[in-house]
C-alpha cells in the first residue's frame, strides 16, 4: 500500500510565525484560510474587490491586493480559479515574489506549462480530495477531507515539511494525504472529473431519465428515480465500498447491477475513457480549455444554456422546492464566487 501521511507525521509548528497569503476566497480559498486559521496560522487574502473581498472582510480577514498579499507572505497558495491564474500570476503574483514558497491546489497550470515559478521558490501541492465547503464543514466537526500533495521544487528542502504542515492546518492530515507528483494529480483529477464524477455521472444519470421519459413515464419519478435517489446509493458507497451499498439494496437490485452494469458501462465505453485519458496525458484537453478562455467561452456558454433547459433541471427545481430540508444550512456556507 501506498505510503499515507497523518497528523503524527507533521511538524505543526513549522508554520509558526510564517504567514499564510491564502489568494482567492472562494469555494476552497475561504476553507483554507479558516482552517488554517483555527488551527494557529497567520493567514492574509489576497483578492480584488468584489463579493468575495467582502466576505473575507466580514469573516475578520486582512484582505489586500494579490500583489500586497503577496509581497508580505512566506507562503502563497493560489486559489483563484484555475483559467485565470496565469494572468493574475503574470501581472501581480510574480512581480511581488522574493523567495517565497508558492502553493497550489490543483497542478493544471504549472504541469501545462501556463505558470513558470522562479527557480529560487519552492513550489508544491496540496490538493484536497473534495470541494471547499466540505473541507471548511469536516474540519469543524473534527474530521477532514483526504489530500494529495507534490512537490514540484524544493530549493530550501523544507518543501515536504510545508506540504504535510499545511495540509495539518487545514485538517486534510484527519482523514490522511498521499504524496504524488504534479503529472499525476493533474492527469488523475482532470480525467476523475471528467469521466466519472461529474461528465460521466451527468451524462448517465440524463440518458436514464430521458429513456424513462421518452417511454412514456412521468418526469417526477424518473426525477426520483435516476437523480434523486443516486445520493442514498453513494453514501453507502462511500461508506462501505460497492460491497457496503451492495449489501443495503435487495437482492434483485444486486443481480440487476451484476448482469445490466457491464451492457451498460461496456467495452466500448472503456476505450473511449481511455482516449480522454490519452487527450487529457498529451495536453489536447488543456490546450481547447485554455483556448475556449481566451475565446470567452463560446462553446462553454452554448452547452450551459442547453443544459440549463434540460427537463430534468426544470422537474427537479420543482421538486426541489418542497423539500427545503435538502438545502438546510446550506446558505450560510456558500461565499464568494458563484458557486
Ligand atoms: P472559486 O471559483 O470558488 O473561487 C475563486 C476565487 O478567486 C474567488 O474568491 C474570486 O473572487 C477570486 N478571483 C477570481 N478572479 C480573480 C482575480 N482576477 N483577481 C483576484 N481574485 C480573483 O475557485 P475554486 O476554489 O473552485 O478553485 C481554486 C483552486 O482550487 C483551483 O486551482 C481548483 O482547481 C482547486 N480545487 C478546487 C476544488 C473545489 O472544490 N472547487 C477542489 C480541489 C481543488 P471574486 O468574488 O472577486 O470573483
Ligand atoms: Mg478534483
Ligand atoms: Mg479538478
Amino acid at each position: 500500500m501506498a505510503k499515507m501521511y497523518y497528523n503524527g507525521d507533521a511538524n505543526a509548528a513549522y508554520l509558526n510565525g510564517k504567514k499564510v497569503a491564502v489568494i482567492g476566497y472562494g469555494s476552497q480559498g475561504h476553507a483554507h484560510a479558516q482552517n488554517m486559521r483555527d488551527s494557529g496560522v497567520e493567514v492574509v487574502i489576497g483578492l480584488r474587490k468584489g463579493k468575495s473581498w467582502d466576505k473575507a472582510a466580514e469573516d475578520g480577514f486582512q484582505v489586500y491586493s494579490v500583489g500586497e498579499a503577496t509581497a508580505q507572505a512566506d507562503v502563497v497558495m493560489i486559489l483563484l480559479p484555475d483559467e485565470q491564474q496565469t494572468k493574475v500570476y503574470k501581472e501581480e503574483i510574480e512581480p511581488n515574489l522574493t523567495n517565497q514558497a508558492i502553493m497550489f491546489a490543483h497542478g493544471f497550470n504549472v504541469h501545462f506549462n501556463q505558470i513558470v515559478p522562479p527557480t529560487n521558490c519552492d513550489v508544491l501541492l496540496v490538493a484536497p480530495k473534495g470541494p471547499g465547503h466540505l473541507v471548511r464543514r469536516t474540519y469543524e466537526q473534527d474530521a477532514g477531507v483526504p489530500a494529495l500533495f507534490a512537490i514540484h521544487q524544493d530549493v530550501t528542502g523544507e518543501a515536504k515539511e510545508l506540504a504535510l504542515s499545511y495540509a495539518k492546518a487545514i485538517g486534510s492530515l484527519r482523514a490522511g494525504a498521499l504524496e504524488t507528483t504534479f503529472k499525476e494529480e493533474t492527469e488523475t483529477d482532470l480525467f476523475g472529473e471528467q469521466a466519472v464524477l461529474c461528465g460521466g455521472l451527468t451524462a448517465l444519470v440524463k440518458a436514464g431519465f430521458e429513456t424513462l421519459v421518452e417511454a412514456g413515464y412521468q418526469p417526477e419519478l424518473a426525477y426520483f428515480e435516476t437523480l434523486h435517489e443516486l445520493k442514498l446509493i453513494v453514501d453507502l458507497m462511500y461508506e462501505g465500498g460497492m460491497a457496503g451499498m451492495r449489501y443495503s439494496v435487495s437482492d434483485t437490485a444486486e443481480w440487476g447491477d451484476f448482469v445490466t452494469g457491464p451492457r451498460i458501462v461496456d467495452a466500448r465505453v472503456k476505450e473511449e475513457m481511455k482516449a480522454v485519458l490519452k487527450d487529457i496525458q498529451e495536453g489536447k484537453f488543456a490546450q481547447g480549455w485554455i483556448f475556449e478562455n481566451q475565446t470567452n467561452r463560446p462553446v462553454y456558454t452554448a452547452i450551459k444554456a442547453r443544459e440549463n433547459e434540460h427537463l430534468i433541471e426544470k422537474v427537479g427545481k420543482e421538486l426541489r422546492a418542497m423539500m427545503p430540508f435538502i438545502n438546510q444550512g446550506k446558505k450560510k456556507e456558500v461565499v464568494g464566487s458563484a458557486k
